[in-house]
Formats: C-alpha cells, structure tokens, sequence
C-alpha cells in the first residue's frame, strides 16, 4: 500500500487514501461528498442525486436554513448525520435515512435525533 495520504474534505486530516472512515469526523465520505441514500458520489451544486433521484439539498430542521446534504448543515454546523443504532455497526448514516445503508437495520424515528451545535431556543413541541 503507498504512504499517501490525502485530507478529509470535512476537517482537512490528513488520513490514507484507502481509508473508509475518517478517524477524526467520523465521515464515512472523507474524499468527496456521497448521496447519503445511495452511496453514490456527489458534488455539491447538483439539485439531485443522479443515482436515486433524492435532492441534494435539504431544510435543515434545526435552523430552517437550505443545506447541501453532507455531514454538518452549512448554516448552523448542526450534524446532520446519527450513528446507525445497530451496536455492531454504529456508521454514521443521514438523519433521513430510514435504513442504515451500511448493515441495512432499519433506523427508527427516535434514533433520527439531531443535537443542535450551538445552544438554540428549544424547538417547541408539535
Ligand atoms: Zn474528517
Ligand atoms: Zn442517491
Ligand atoms: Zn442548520
Ligand atoms: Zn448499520
């Protein structure tokens, strides 16, 4: 295997080109963006995802704010991904997801729990 490294697009470590994680971010993408459904790689400015059609950019429901659909929403910071709840998995998967797309269990609503970044009024219960 070359010693050749390259950073993660999310926080600029630099880790091996092979890896499928970044041991920093946790960011199972750390070399380009990925549809978080598909798998499929992205690049920011596409409207949808070429492989699954899901749009590329999402309301980020913690600030409201239109977001690409990558780690952290692009206005608050708030991570937008959750650990898949299967103990044995544990990849981090998009909010929406409905099912983990690493070991295929499905992700049950009150898994899909972001935590704000920043301390912000508490959204009020519907
Ligand atoms: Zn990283
Ligand atoms: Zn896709
Ligand atoms: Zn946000
Ligand atoms: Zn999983």
């Amino acid at each position: 295997m070359a010693d050749y490294k390259q950073p993660c697009i999310h926080c600029g470590t630099l880790i091996d080109r092979d890896a499928r994680f970044c041991p920093t971010c946790a960011s199972s993408s750390p070399f380009g963006f990925l549809c978080p459904t598909c798998l499929r790689p992205i690049e920011k400015g596409q409207a949808l995802c070429a492989g699954c059609g899901r749009p590329l950019y999402i309301i980020c429901p913690v600030c409201g704010g239109r977001t690409f659909v990558q780690e952290t929403c692009e206005n608050c910071g708030t991570r937008l991904t959750i650990r898949c709840p299967n103990a044995r998995c544990g990849v981090m998967q998009f909010y929406e997801n409905t099912k983990c797309t690493a070991c295929g269990k499905k992700i049950k609503d009150k898994y899909r729990v972001l935590t704000p970044s920043a301390p912000a009024a508490q959204n009020p219960p519907r």
